[in-house]
């Protein structure tokens, strides 16, 4: 591990002017991430800025029913916050399916999406990865040793293969959830479901926030049908595993048909993957089985399967029809 300056900012206005100052800097929120990649030699950041004391760990309504997110807010604390239990479950939900209880009493809002991808060939030095080390060339493309089991199928190109981590991401991408960030420039608004970068050419731009924006809050609009949400994750097992395949779903049925949906896939998208294609075919259709597995089919028809994880392709068929199912039997309760 490399030394390196530590700093803790006790307001916004010090941790932003410190980034400003350091472009080699890195902020520090609850660590999980960030820690691991110092020590394995991958963030070799010449200062920490530890911004876990600013005053950004409030969940707040909004006069529109939205919610306002702290991006230091821990994860296990947002997940039992009772206006996103009972008005987000898909959030809560999602929350809970990640990481371990002890992981989610660290992990913050804000650095968990930002967290770097599990790909194997990221974490290894001696292996080729085009988003740990620019132009280095892409070991998952060929990898015939389990490794393409986490990798995905949707989004991906001849750079880089690497599936998107995060569970909450998956949830906040159905919600249109917006990111809030600040720099010395000011502050400024970016949607969940344009933060993430496709990888391309540069598999190392992840995001769309720059390397001096601190990420303040994030914020949820109301929707009152996402009382019927819900956030299924298939994994190798039952806990402590990031996912295979991931759905986060909220449903809206009236009179049989389908009014609203909101559809997200996690673990196979190499960004948090906003279901638009399935959304467009199930809008205004018979909620039933039928139409979720011609919506999955949709959604999935561009999907690029690999000898080791070609199987997502259908598992994510089957788990958006499972999740949709499950959802429109419980019914609309708005
Ligand atoms: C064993 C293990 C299992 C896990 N399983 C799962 C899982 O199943 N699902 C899942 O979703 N996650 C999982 N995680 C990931 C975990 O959720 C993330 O490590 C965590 O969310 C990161 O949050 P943090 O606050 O610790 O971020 P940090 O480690 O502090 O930071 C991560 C990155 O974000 C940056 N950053 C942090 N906060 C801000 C901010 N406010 N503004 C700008 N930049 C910021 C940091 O500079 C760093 O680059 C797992 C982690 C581990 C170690």
């Amino acid at each position: 591990m490399r030394p390196f300056s530590y700093l803790s900012a006790p307001d916004v206005a010090t941790a932003v002017g410190a980034i400003a100052e350091h472009p080699g800097a890195r902020f520090l929120g609850g660590g999980t991430n960030l820690v691991d990649l110092i020590r394995q030699n991958i963030e070799r950041p010449d200062t920490v800025v530890d911004i876990s004391r600013l005053p950004l760990d409030r969940i707040e309504e909004l006069p529109d029913g939205g919610l306002r997110i702290g991006a230091l807010v821990r994860n296990s604390r947002l997940a039992a916050h009772p206006l996103v239990r009972t008005r987000y479950p898909v959030l809560s939900q999602a929350l809970l399916a990640g990481a371990s209880a002890q992981l989610r009493n660290m992990a913050t809002v804000g650095g968990n999406l930002l967290q770097r991808t599990r790909c194997p060939y990221f974490y290894d030095t001696a292996a080729h990865c085009n988003k740990r080390e620019p132009g280095a060339g892409c070991d998952a493309l060929d990898a015939l040793d389990g490794a393409q089991r986490s990798t995905a199928v949707l989004g991906t190109s001849g750079h880089c293969i690497a599936a998107h981590p995060s569970d909450l991401c998956v949830a906040l991408a159905a919600l249109d959830a917006e990111v809030e960030a600040e720099s010395v420039r000011g502050v400024r608004r970016i949607p969940l479901t344009g933060f993430h970068r496709l990888p391309g050419g540069t598999p190392h731009l992840e995001t769309e926030l720059a390397a001096d924006e601190l990420i303040t809050a994030v914020e949820l609009p109301a929707l009152p049908w996402a009382v019927n949400s819900r956030y299924r994750k298939v994994r190798d097992r039952a806990s402590y595993a990031f996912a295979l395949v991931s759905v986060a779903a909220a449903l809206d049925v009236r009179d049989g048909t389908v009014a609203g949906v909101r559809l997200a896939l996690g673990g196979v998208g190499t960004k948090p993957w906003r279901a638009r294609a399935a959304e467009q075919v199930l809008t205004g259709a018979r909620a039933d089985g039928a139409a979720f597995a011609e919506a999955a089919g949709a959604e999935l028809a561009g999907a690029v399967g690999r000898s080791g994880n070609a199987f997502k392709t259908e598992l994510a068929r089957r788990t958006v029809v499972a999740t949709l199912n499950r959802l429109s039997a419980d019914g609309s309760p708005v």
